[in-house]
């Protein structure tokens, strides 16, 4: 058995699955509301799904972008998949505001500054999670 640290869910809290995918919110306070969306198989590329699945789970990944534009308002969401070292087919969703550590860099480029270190409210996780089973629980 190989091991791999989104099948071992090593990391972030689960805020939304069903059996196909699942969105987790990573606890990062510089990126307020910074989430992963990972397929729930052990699958490497995007190219491994077929034509169907691919579309559902952009489909996910751009339903919590909105969802993360709503709540946070970001100066700018990033979408990245890389899995160099995790190749398990996972998307970030960042939310990046002109105050966070990289702005504009990626954020993990050069670090320009400190970052403001807020939690997202329970109230804003409230949301969060009420407009993911709203919008993704069909
Ligand atoms: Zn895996």
């Amino acid at each position: 058995m190989i091991s791999c640290a989104i099948c071992d869910r090593s990391e972030g809290e689960m805020i939304w699955s069903d059996n196909i995918f699942r969105v987790v919110l990573l606890d990062h306070q510089d990126y307020r509301g910074y989430c992963r969306v990972e397929l729930i198989d052990h699958k490497k590329e995007m190219t491994d799904l077929n034509e169907a699945l691919r579309s559902k789970l952009m489909t996910c990944v751009f339903k919590v972008e909105e969802i993360l534009k709503v709540i946070f308002k970001p100066e700018k969401i990033n979408l990245a998949s890389l899995g160099n070292k995790t190749p398990h087919i996972h998307w970030h969703v960042i939310p990046r505001f002109k105050e966070d550590p990289h702005f504009p860099n990626s954020h993990w480029g050069e670090k320009l500054r400190e970052g403001l270190h807020q939690a997202i409210s329970v109230e804003e996780k409230k949301e969060l999670i009420r407009l993911l089973n709203q919008s993704l629980s069909q």
